[in-house]
């Protein structure tokens, strides 16, 4: 802690939704490659060590404890594995995100079990004080940087920012935004980069608990009330969680996020190309710049290199 308060950690904490794992083939193969990639590219100093949470259920956890120490044999850094009971971080989050789960989630009523696909938005006042950064990734990602150098981007987050966050890079929210951008053809409220502002996606976020803490402006948004707002005058309807509510909040308060380059969370899904959205397509997906996470969202495949 003594570190962290000089502003050179030496705990960098990642944390993973890791839920029914052990009853899908396919995250178990999506978890093996994430963490192996991740030990294979991870460099971090003598004094240092990567702290990795996972919020699971009793056999995802079982399940994830017997494979952890095999996928990250080649890991040359320290490592510790903290794992987090999903039905006790639900039972602390249902009450903050509540309000917000009927804008932004499938379905029409607020679910309690999907609160936790919220989780980001509220991580600041459900984890101890003295966690002051975390990073929250998805499992279906494959790295080819040095996730030491993610958590560099800390560092470069503009006063106001509270959250490290890259693009998204189809044009889901052009889609979203359809009835606002009709009402308000001059903004640039789900436009394409460079100009625009296509919202973001949610697989590789970083999150500064402690700014979010003390920002007064982010936990306003936070209530109900505004939330209601703001999905009024958007006519926000998502089923995304959290990164809906990003995107949403973002369009009316860019300083709140530091935006991550397109490379540290190069998204592969290509579903709107084939769902009305092909002339303008390529728009979004474009990413220039060396990739260092490949994100195989949709269940797309990701490169072998
Ligand atoms: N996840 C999980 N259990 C599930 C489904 C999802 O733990 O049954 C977690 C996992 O970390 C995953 C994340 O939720 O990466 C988001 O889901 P996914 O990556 O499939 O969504 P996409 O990126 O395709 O939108
Ligand atoms: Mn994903």
């Amino acid at each position: 802690i003594g570190d962290e308060l000089e502003g050179k950690p030496s705990r960098f904490h990642a944390l993973m939704m890791f839920t029914k794992v052990d009853r899908s083939l396919s995250l178990q193969e999506k978890f093996q490659v994430a963490m192996r990639s991740m030990a294979k590219h991870g460099r971090f100093l003598e004094d240092e060590m990567l702290v990795l949470h996972y919020v699971s259920d009793a056999g995802s956890q079982e399940l994830g404890s017997k494979m952890l120490p095999e996928l990250l044999l080649d890991a040359t850094f320290k490592y510790e594995v903290v794992f987090h009971e999903v039905d006790t971080l639900t039972e602390k989050l249902f009450p903050i995100v509540e309000a917000m789960q009927k804008h932004f989630s499938a379905g029409s009523g607020a679910y309690y079990s999907d609160a936790i696909f919220f989780l980001s938005v509220a991580m600041h006042r459900i984890m101890p004080a003295e966690l002051k950064r975390i990073v929250q990734l998805d499992l279906d990602l494959k790295f080819r940087s040095n996730i030491r150098d993610l958590f560099q981007e800390f560092n470069h987050f503009p006063s106001e920012a509270v959250i490290g966050i890259a693009r998204e890079m189809q044009p889901v929210y052009r889609h979203t935004f359809w009835q606002y951008r009709k009402e308000n053809p001059k903004s640039r409220v789900g436009d394409p980069p460079p100009d625009g502002l296509p919202g973001f996606n949610s697989g590789v976020m970083l999150l500064n608990l402690d700014a979010m803490r003390r920002s007064t402006l982010y936990n306003q948004l936070l209530e109900p009330e505004r939330v209601a707002h703001l999905a009024e005058k958007y006519h926000f309807r998502g089923h995304l969680g959290d990164q809906d509510f990003f995107t949403m909040i973002g369009m009316e308060h860019r300083e709140l996020f530091h935006p991550l380059s397109c490379g540290w969370n190069r998204q592969l899904c290509t579903w709107w190309r084939e769902h009305g959205y092909g002339d303008v397509f390529q728009l979004y997906y474009h990413c220039d710049g060396p990739v260092h996470i490949y994100h195989g969202n949709c269940n797309t495949p990701i490169p072998d290199d």
